[in-house]
């Protein structure tokens, strides 16, 4: 007689080669139907692999992916290691996917921190090569405090599996021949928690020049739910999309519309906010160079920066309409007939 688990394991291989037809399926009919409008390409961003992802960098094994220290060394490598897999290459003016961020530079912090690398992975525009958006999410968390961990599932996990799952999807259309006009970057930025030290350093040594720098789209905490939205319908904060340039706020805007329509909370561009969330992630590094950026963000929770913000807990539904949202923004930025412009300041 063969063990019930083994029966168990059976079937769920079974089922799950079964769910995996039916998304080859989902995904040839979109790619081959020319009816299709692009921007519906949102719907290949695919909610198993942002949860496998997510999973694995929230686990024990990542020890919560402390700045230089070794459980986000790992985590460096299963993520360069996803690009390779792929054939998702980092730019060519870089030696491999990592801009090394020496301990010095990040001297300002109160905390002492080993040397970390920001990690780059990069798709060429057809037709205006030399103009690239940026799409960033940090990816080191808090580490080990006290013997806890602190596994940082939504902080940032959350936007770090949604950055690979959107270049994933970007490598699928680019196999199908279906490539972006403009150049697009993925940055996984280090050394957020403790002082933004990699949008920093990225925007001080940018890869690409700041000025060909269109926008920058940043995700920190995309997959959970903040207490007054609880219970309501699906949301996401859109912080700063407005402050340089109108255009991209169009952008943020009707790209929701074309596609996901959740409902979009702008209350964080308030000048007088309390939080002063505006300033406290990596869009604000880049936004200080002029390049109009804007940073989605679920609002805080319960287990903010506490060793309780695990992967159970993410709304793993809500975190992929999110970052198909996120992707159609993208797609439509780096398609647009222009750049956004920056909005002239009244005074
Ligand atoms: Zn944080």
């Amino acid at each position: 007689m063969i063990k019930n688990t083994l029966l168990l394991g059976l079937f769920a291989v079974l089922l799950l080669n079964s769910c995996k037809g039916v998304q080859q399926n989902l995904d040839n009919s979109i790619l081959n139907n020319t009816t299709v409008v692009p921007y519906q390409y949102y719907a290949l961003i695919n909610q198993d692999s942002i949860a496998t992802n997510l999973k694995k960098l929230a686990s024990d094994e990542f020890q919560g992916r402390r700045t230089g220290e070794p459980g986000q060394k790992k985590a460096t490598e299963f993520i360069v290691n996803f690009y390779k897999k792929r054939g998702i290459a980092p730019p060519k003016e870089m030696d491999g996917y990592l801009q090394s961020i020496p301990s010095s530079f990040m001297k300002p912090s109160m905390m002492k921190l080993q040397d970390s690398e920001n990690i780059l992975a990069y798709f060429e525009g057809t037709e205006k090569p030399e103009e690239v958006l940026i799409i960033s999410a940090h990816y080191d968390h808090m580490g080990i405090l006290l013997d806890q961990i602190y596994y940082g599932a939504d902080d940032n996990g959350s936007g770090t599996a949604s950055i690979m799952e959107i270049a994933r999807v970007f490598q699928q259309l680019k196999e199908q021949g279906i490539q972006p006009k403009r150049s697009v970057l993925f940055i996984h930025l280090t050394g957020e928690e403790f002082g933004l030290f990699g949008s920093k350093y990225y925007v001080q040594n940018p890869i690409f020049p700041i000025e060909n720098t269109i926008a920058n789209l940043n995700i920190d905490m995309i997959g959970r739910r903040s207490k007054e939205h609880s219970g309501k319908g699906d949301y996401i904060f859109a912080v700063g999309s407005g402050k340089l340039s109108k255009d991209l706020y169009d952008v943020v805007s009707s790209a929701n519309k074309e596609s996901i329509n959740l409902t979009i909370d702008y209350k964080f561009d308030d000048e007088n906010d309390p939080q002063q969330i505006y300033y406290r992630s990596d869009h604000y590094s880049f936004a200080q160079k002029g390049i109009p950026a804007v940073f989605y963000y679920n609002g805080t929770h319960d287990d903010y920066h506490l060793p309780s913000d695990t992967f159970d807990k993410i709304d793993l539904p809500l975190l992929t309409k999110r970052t198909q949202l996120i992707f159609t923004t993208a797609w439509k930025l780096a398609n647009g007939e222009h750049r956004p412009q920056l909005t002239e300041k009244k005074n």
